[in-house]
């Protein structure tokens, strides 16, 4: 016990080998903070190259944090706010802005504070990370995947990689992502590690992840976007969720950043399906207000035929679905509409029903929901509260938010925290 102790604290203040596990934001950024500390550091990637995910994050520009205040960063937090106080404090996203501008990488704000690099790429972000570490001496092994985590006496002892070779060190600070795009290296690695050192791991399922619906005629209308829609999802005749915003039909069934925030809130309820999801394509008009309108628009064009006349009212694609599912003979003359034919296509106009069958899968989630109990995590360290040295950050852990820079914000933060916390 003695010796433990005297060699924990022969470690602090000089150089220790730290070695973390993945090269995504929260593990680079990791790698930086503990290298600038003076540390020997090494990164073990599994892949041929760092940041794949990062390449493909904000449709390739990188949506790398965003403007809004703290309290507002907070707000955006679905899961995990409370633990993500303190880290979002110690490096936050004027920290973040302020990290890539001094490596040259100016960063631009669009729409609702969202921060992309001025070149509008993402590999620009990657490069300016690399760069950071390469001038600080930091080791990338690639092609390295980690497949044990190894302890001796509750401390940190060695990483085992493909298998067969051993690294030792002082500690480990696992950044292996979650479950989502396992294209790009995460493939839920770090769950496995976590649980065999006794931690939690919290259900985990596809967020930020688009709807499938029974409605096959969803596939027609693939890649019609509605800006300025209501939407809302029952389930067993209950309101689960209301939002406006802008959707987007898929071959498969909705998407769009309604959708996916959607998802975010009440994916556990939508994921086995029996939903209803209504459109209000008309949210700014009453119902009654919407009549008046239709009575106008139907004097105006009343010798046209009905599927000719609701070119001003609704998208060219969804037209014959709508009309379709009026019930109301297409070829009928407009004058002839009987006035509960017109309540109807009022009903479809401000309740759209599709039937959803449930979530798409982490192929297409943009996050994971659910990870590492965070009540297992030191909010300040990010060390695992069951294993002294070892250290977790970015989406492995039981933290998430909606879009808009957040993700990487909740990565970048606690890889820092974990960086930081080393030596
Ligand atoms: C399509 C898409 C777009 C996105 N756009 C944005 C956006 O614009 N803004 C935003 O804020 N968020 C965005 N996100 C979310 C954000 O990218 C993630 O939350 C964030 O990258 C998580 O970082 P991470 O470092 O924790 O994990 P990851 O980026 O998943 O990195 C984990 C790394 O660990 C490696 N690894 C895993 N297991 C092992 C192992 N056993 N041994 C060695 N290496 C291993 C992997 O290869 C990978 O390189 C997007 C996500 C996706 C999928």
């Amino acid at each position: 016990m003695a010796l433990l102790f005297a060699v924990s604290v022969l470690r602090k203040g000089i150089n220790l080998k730290v070695i973390v596990i993945g090269a995504g934001a929260a593990g680079l950024m990791a790698a930086y903070h503990a290298a600038k500390n003076g540390n020997e550091v090494i990164i073990l990637e599994k892949n041929e190259k760092s940041g794949k995910k990062i390449y493909i994050t904000g449709k390739g520009r990188c949506n790398l944090t965003n403007t809004a205040d703290i309290t507002d960063i907070g707000k955006n937090i679905l899961r995990g706010s409370k633990f993500m106080y303190s880290s979002l404090r110690s490096f936050t996203n004027e920290d973040v802005i302020a990290f890539f501008e001094d490596r040259g990488m100016h960063v631009k704000e669009e729409r609702g504070g969202r921060a992309f690099p001025v070149s509008d790429k993402a590999s620009d972000v990657i490069k300016a990370l690399d760069s950071a570490l390469k001038s600080l001496g930091v080791q990338i092994k690639y092609y390295s995947n980690v497949t044990a985590v190894n302890t001796l006496d509750g401390h940190f002892k060695s990483v085992t990689v493909n298998g067969k070779t051993e690294i030792e060190g002082d500690s480990v600070i696992i950044t292996t992502g979650g479950l989502s795009y396992p294209s790009t290296g995460s493939t839920g690695d770090g769950y496995s590690f976590a649980k065999s050192l006794g931690h939690t791991v919290n259900a985990t399922r596809p967020s930020l992840v688009p709807f499938e619906t029974k409605e096959s005629f969803v596939r027609d209308l693939s890649g019609l976007s509605l800006k300025n829609v209501s939407i809302s999802l029952y389930k067993n005749n209950k309101k689960i969720y209301e939002e406006f915003g802008e959707m987007l039909f898929t071959h498969f069934g909705v998407s769009g950043p309604v959708i996916l925030s959607a998802s975010a809130d009440v994916g556990d309820e939508v994921k086995d399906g029996n939903v209803t999801l209504f459109i209000d394509f008309k949210p700014a008009m009453s119902r009654e207000e919407l009549d008046a309108r239709l009575l106008r628009d139907f004097e105006e064009n009343k010798n046209k035929e009905f599927k000719n006349s609701l070119d001003k009212l609704l998208p060219r694609s969804i037209i014959p679905v709508m009309v379709e599912l009026s019930k109301i003979d297409p070829e009928k003359k407009v004058c002839e509409i009987k006035k509960e034919e017109r309540k109807k296509l009022l009903n479809l106009l401000k309740a759209f029903p599709l039937n959803i069958t449930g979530l798409r899968g982490y192929n297409e989630a943009i996050i994971t929901k659910g990870g590492i109990n965070v009540k297992e995590i030191d909010p300040k360290t990010m060390e695992s509260k069951k294993c002294k040295g070892v250290y977790f950050a970015g989406e492995v852990l039981d933290v998430d938010a909606y879009t808009g820079g957040f993700n990487l914000q909740i990565a970048w933060s606690t890889g820092a925290a974990a960086g930081r916390a080393q030596g």
